[in-house]
């Protein structure tokens, strides 16, 4: 007997999606290799689309590995000729070496889910009219022109509508000179559309406060590669006289959720189906748990039940007062489920739990914690104008209150914090990966299956 709930039937969806839901199941069960394994656990037909994608397990990045970019191509599609005509392209996600993997890219569909999700807020949907002048400051490593050497000039960092702010991937080591170009090309360039990693435009928006420079406001300005601190957007709001939206997704599951004018995420059920799955009571749960992917509609690309790897907190039972409905709403992406920490009683701290703790301590510009064992945490932070040992003192209260008063915290005021190669910067980190499974609400569990 399948015991399992299912979150996804308590919600609101437009009339056709559960249609759109049972059919990418049913072409990845009966036509995509990888999921070959899967098909004897499917309640079948007869049931809803819910119902039967709760009964199935889920799809980890290691299943991306085993099976292969081919291995999750609907049957019939020839990959080598569609290669060979440029249709499709191979792209290895950054990340650690053992965390790479190879996806299939069709352009396409990526940018019909980008479309859709710009629906989702009101400033991106007057403003991305597909042919509007966009910047974009990230890591040059996960987009752009990297150069760590020298300088490039502009035109050399220009594609078409597309402007690339940084060949340089580190931004505690850029130079006033650097940061007063960034300034300077945004007033030539006058984007559109910012889009950027927000510890990346909070460096530069200290810079801009600093120097108390001019600095042309897009229509919007869309994060995106990181989940940003409310440090950092706090930082952003200062610089710019723009409307700041979150953008969430993966190379993997494309757009999967955007923040609208009222500060909730939406989910975009144009391009995908998200299974929540509630965490333990005592973890945080049932508003706060994992989510799970499945996207519709990619020719070149069939993600079912997908564990993209973060953690989100739902916006809970009051309407989100855009009057969007659709789907899941949150109140917060929490961070990766690679950045929870526990307390010495093993309870889960979410990455943004951690970041509420520390966001109205004055004087505090960056952190990062690194938890070494359970209740045991060390924070590193960079501070601007009051005595560092003033924000330690802070910043260790601060924590304890979360961790308990068992932790054992100790803060130091560090001159920088580089952000990760490829230029992702961690705003919590533990030495001993919790199991996120093991906090999941055994009600909504999925099925553990042994990996080929
Ligand atoms: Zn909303």
């Amino acid at each position: 007997m399948n015991t399992r709930d299912t979150f996804a039937s308590r919600l609101r969806y437009a009339p056709d999606y559960p249609q759109r839901c049972a059919r990418a199941l049913d072409e990845a069960l009966q036509a995509v290799k990888a999921y070959t394994g899967w098909r004897a656990l499917d309640p079948g037909r007869s049931h809803d689309a819910f119902f039967r994608l709760a009964a199935l397990p889920e799809l980890v990045k290691a299943d991306l590995r085993t099976h292969g970019p081919e291995g999750f191509v609907p049957r019939g599609r020839d990959v080598k000729a569609a290669l060979d005509e440029h249709e499709i392209e191979l792209v290895t996600t950054s990340g650690s070496t053992g965390d790479r993997v190879t996806n299939i890219w069709y352009q396409p569909w990526w940018d019909a889910s980008e479309a859709a999700s710009w629906q989702l807020n009101a400033h991106a949907r007057m403003a991305a009219v597909g042919v509007h002048s966009e910047a974009i400051l990230t890591s040059p490593w996960c987009t752009g022109f990297p150069c760590e050497d020298e300088y490039l000039a502009m035109h050399q960092r220009t594609m078409g509508r597309f402007l690339y702010l940084s060949e340089r991937s580190d931004p505690s080591t850029w130079s006033v000179e650097l940061m007063d170009r960034m300034a300077a090309e945004l007033n030539a360039f006058k984007p559109v559309i910012l889009e950027a990693n927000p510890s990346f435009l909070a460096r530069l928006s200290r810079h801009i406060m600093k120097r108390a420079l001019r600095v042309h406001s897009p229509a919007i300005i869309i994060l995106t590669y990181e989940n940003p601190s409310i440090l950092h957007r706090r930082q952003i709001g200062r610089a710019f006289d723009a409307p700041i939206a979150s953008s969430y997704g993966a190379t993997e599951a494309g757009y999967v959720f955007m923040e609208c004018e009222a500060a909730r995420l939406h989910q975009v059920t144009e391009s995908c189906h998200v299974d929540f799955l509630p965490f333990a009571p005592e973890h945080g749960g049932p508003d706060i748990g994992r989510i799970l992917v499945t996207t519709f509609n990619n020719p070149w690309r069939s993600l079912v039940r997908f564990d993209i790897g973060d953690v989100v907190r739902l916006n809970g039972p009051a309407p989100c007062p855009c009057g969007r409905d659709e789907g899941l709403t949150l109140a917060s992406i929490e961070g990766r489920t690679i950045s929870l920490t526990v307390t010495p009683e093993d309870i889960a701290v979410t990455q943004g739990a951690v970041d509420r703790a520390l966001s109205d301590i004055r004087g505090m510009v960056e952190y990062q914690l690194v938890q070494t064992s359970p209740g045991t945490c060390h924070l590193r932070f960079v501070a601007e104008e009051i005595d560092p040992r003033l924000i330690a003192g802070a910043a260790r209260e601060a924590l304890q209150a979360i961790y308990g008063g068992s932790a054992v915290i100790t803060a130091e005021p560090v001159e920088a914090i580089a952000p990760d190669p490829p230029g992702k910067y961690k705003l919590a980190k533990t030495l001993e990966p919790v199991d996120a499974g093991a906090l999941l609400d055994g009600r909504f569990a999925p099925r553990r299956v042994a990996h080929a």
